[in-house]
C-alpha cells in the first residue's frame, strides 16, 4: 500500500489525523493512503517556508538557477518514475504522463533564465545627479493549489517560477494523486534547494481553507474547476492575498466548410479523447458548419472505433480509465441526459471494449470508452456543462457568425480552435472570439512555458495568467529606487514637491 505523506522542511512526514484513500483507476481497488492535514500541518509547512525565505530571498541569482538547473537535469533523469506514478493514481496512458512532465519541465527550463528575467530598469540623471531604478522582489511564502489532472504539470506551472523568483513555496495538491508532488519534492532536495523552500501539504478543504486564512501566506496559484477557483480567489483576495485562480472549461472547435475533414477528425478525436478528456484544454465541442457535419462525424466515428482503451500502464492503451468511480458516474450519466435532451448518442462509451477485460460499463475499474454525441443543441446540458470525460459533442452550425456565437455566450473562455484554410477567416476568428487561447488549426493551444497560460470568464479570476513573464510578476512585487549621492551644494530647505531639474 503506497502511503503519501507531507513534506515539511525536507523531509516526509506523516499526519496524525484523517486519511484519504489512492485508488488505482483500472481496477478500482484501493492502492494507498494520502494523509489529509489539519490546519496545525499546514501552519508547520508554512513556518518552514517562512522560517527559509530570508535565506533563499538573499541567495544570488547564480544561485538559484544553478539549483533549477540541477532540479531539471533531475527531473529528466526521473521522468519514466514520475510518469508511472502519475499514471497508476490518474490513469493516464504512460505516453501521457510523460507529454506532461515534458511540458512542465519547460517551466523549469523557463525559470532557469531567472536572472534575465529578474532584470529591472535603469534611467541616470532623472534630475540633475539623480538616477531612477526599478526592482522585483519576492513575495514570501506562497501557496499553490492545485487539480488532479495534471499532477505534475499544474504545479510546475507554479513552483519554478515563484522559487527562482526568491520565494518559498508550499504545495497542497490533489488528495487524489498525490504522490508525484512527493517525488518532485525529493529531487528538489537532491538539487540542493535549501529545507524549506519547498513544502507539501497533502489535504483537501481543511488545508485550503488554513491556507487561505494564514497570515504569513502572501499569494496563492490555484487550478481547479470554477466553484472553488471562484470561492479562492474571493476568500484569498478577501484576507488580503494576491491571487490567481484557474477555473474549468468548455472548449470549442470551430470547423469551417474549407477545412482538411481527415485533419480535423484526427485533431478531434486527439483533442477529446486524450488523457481520457481529463484535459482543461481538452476538445469538447465540434461545431460543425453547415455541410461539413455528416462526412466529419462519419470520420470521427471511424477514428473512435481503432482506439485501445485499457489500463495506463499497457503500451497499446490510447486510452485509460477516470480518476474515480464518482467522476466516472458523473460523466456517464450524461449519456442519458443527451438523449432526454434530444441528441443523438452515435457511440457509446459504455459499451467500449476494454483491453483484458469485457465492456466498459461491466469491468470493475473507473472505465468509459469515447462517446460521441452527435445534433447536440446549444444551451442544452450537455453543451453547458463542463463534463471532463471522454464525451466529445457535436453542434451543427449555418455559419461562421452562429459558431463564433455560440462560443462567445459559454460560460468558459479557456481555449478554442478553428480550422480552416481560409487566412482571413482565422485572422478574424482570433479577433473575434472571447477566449484566452486560440488554436488555428491547432486543436489544443497550450501556451509554450515563455508566454502565460490562463482564460477568460469563468475560466480565471484574477487579472495574471501562470508561468511566462505574467508568472514573474505575479510572484514578486515592484520597488522603484530614487538616489542620490550628496555633496554640499545639496543642501537647503524647501518644501516644495520635488521636481526634475
Ligand atoms: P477541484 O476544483 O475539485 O480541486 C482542485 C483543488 O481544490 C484540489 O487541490 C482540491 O483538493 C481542492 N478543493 C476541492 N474542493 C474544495 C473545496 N470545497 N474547498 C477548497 N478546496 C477544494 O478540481 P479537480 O476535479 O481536481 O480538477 C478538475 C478541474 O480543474 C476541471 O474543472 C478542470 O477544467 C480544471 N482545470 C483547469 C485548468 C486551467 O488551466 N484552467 C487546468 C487543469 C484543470
Amino acid at each position: 500500500m503506497r502511503h503519501a505523506g507531507h513534506w515539511i522542511g525536507g523531509a516526509e512526514t506523516a499526519g496524525g489525523g484523517r486519511r484519504g484513500e489512492i485508488f488505482d483507476p483500472a481496477t478500482g481497488e484501493v492502492a494507498g493512503y494520502v494523509d489529509l492535514a489539519a490546519p496545525a500541518d499546514v501552519d508547520a509547512a508554512v513556518a518552514a517556508a517562512r522560517a527559509a525565505f530570508p535565506g533563499w530571498r538573499d541567495s544570488s541569482l547564480t544561485r538559484r538557477s544553478k539549483v533549477l538547473f540541477a532540479f531539471r537535469e533531475l527531473m529528466d533523469r526521473h521522468r519514466d518514475e514520475l510518469a508511472a506514478l502519475i499514471s497508476a493514481e490518474h490513469g493516464k496512458v504512460h505516453s501521457d504522463a510523460l507529454g506532461e512532465v515534458a511540458r512542465g519541465l519547460e517551466v523549469v527550463e523557463f525559470a532557469c533564465g531567472i536572472p534575465h528575467l529578474l532584470k529591472g530598469g535603469f534611467s541616470e540623471n532623472v534630475s540633475t545627479g539623480v538616477d531612477s531604478f526599478s526592482i522585483r522582489q519576492p513575495l514570501g511564502v506562497v501557496a499553490g493549489i492545485t487539480p488532479f489532472n495534471f499532477p505534475a504539470m499544474v504545479p510546475m506551472w507554479m513552483f519554478p517560477v515563484a522559487v527562482a523568483c526568491g520565494n518559498t513555496f508550499v504545495l497542497k495538491p490533489s488528495e487524489r494523486d498525490p504522490s508525484a508532488s512527493l517525488l518532485m519534492a525529493r529531487l528538489w532536495k537532491e538539487a540542493g534547494l535549501p529545507d524549506g523552500v519547498f513544502n507539501v501539504v497533502q489535504g483537501d478543504k481543511a488545508a485550503v481553507d488554513r491556507l487561505l486564512e494564514h497570515p504569513d501566506v502572501r499569494a496563492v496559484s490555484f487550478v481547479g474547476s470554477t466553484p472553488i477557483a471562484r470561492y479562492v480567489y474571493q476568500t484569498g483576495t478577501a484576507n488580503g492575498k494576491r491571487v490567481q485562480a484557474l477555473g474549468g472549461a468548455k472548449n470549442h472547435m470551430l470547423v469551417l466548410p474549407d477545412a482538411d475533414l481527415d485533419l480535423v477528425a484526427d485533431a478531434a478525436v486527439n483533442a477529446g479523447f486524450g488523457s481520457a478528456g481529463e484535459r482543461c484544454m481538452a476538445i469538447s465541442v465540434v461545431l460543425a458548419v453547415d455541410p461539413v457535419g455528416d462526412e466529419l462525424v462519419a470520420k470521427i466515428v471511424d477514428r473512435v472505433g481503432r482506439l485501445t482503451v485499457g489500463p495506463g500502464d499497457d503500451p497499446e492503451s490510447d486510452m485509460g480509465p477516470l480518476v474515480t468511480g464518482t467522476h466516472r458516474d458523473k460523466v456517464a450519466s450524461y449519456l442519458d441526459t443527451a438523449l432526454a435532451e434530444g441528441a443523438k448518442l452515435v457511440v457509446d462509451g459504455r459499451e467500449t471494449p476494454v483491453k483484458g477485460g469485457t465492456v466498459a460499463a461491466r469491468t470493475p475499474g473507473f472505465w468509459l470508452g469515447p462517446t460521441v454525441i452527435d445534433h447536440v443543441r446549444p444551451g442544452t446540458s450537455v453543451h453547458r456543462d463542463e463534463i471532463f470525460g471522454p464525451v466529445l459533442s457535436v453542434v451543427r452550425v449555418g455559419s461562421y457568425d452562429e459558431g463564433l456565437r455560440v462560443i462567445n455566450e459559454t460560460e468558459y473562455g479557456n481555449g478554442t480552435a478553428v480550422f480552416t484554410n481560409d487566412g482571413g477567416a482565422a485572422r478574424r476568428f482570433q479577433n473575434e472570439v472571447e477566449v484566452g487561447m486560440v488554436g488555428v488549426n491547432v486543436p489544443i493551444p497550450v501556451p509554450m512555458a515563455y508566454y502565460s497560460f490562463g482564460g477568460w470568464k469563468s475560466s480565471l479570476f484574477g487579472d495574471t495568467h501562470v508561468h511566462g513573464t505574467e508568472g514573474v510578476h505575479f510572484y514578486t512585487r515592484g520597488k522603484v529606487i530614487t538616489s542620490r549621492w550628496l555633496d554640499p551644494s545639496h543642501g537647503g530647505v524647501n518644501l516644495g514637491f520635488p521636481t526634475n531639474g
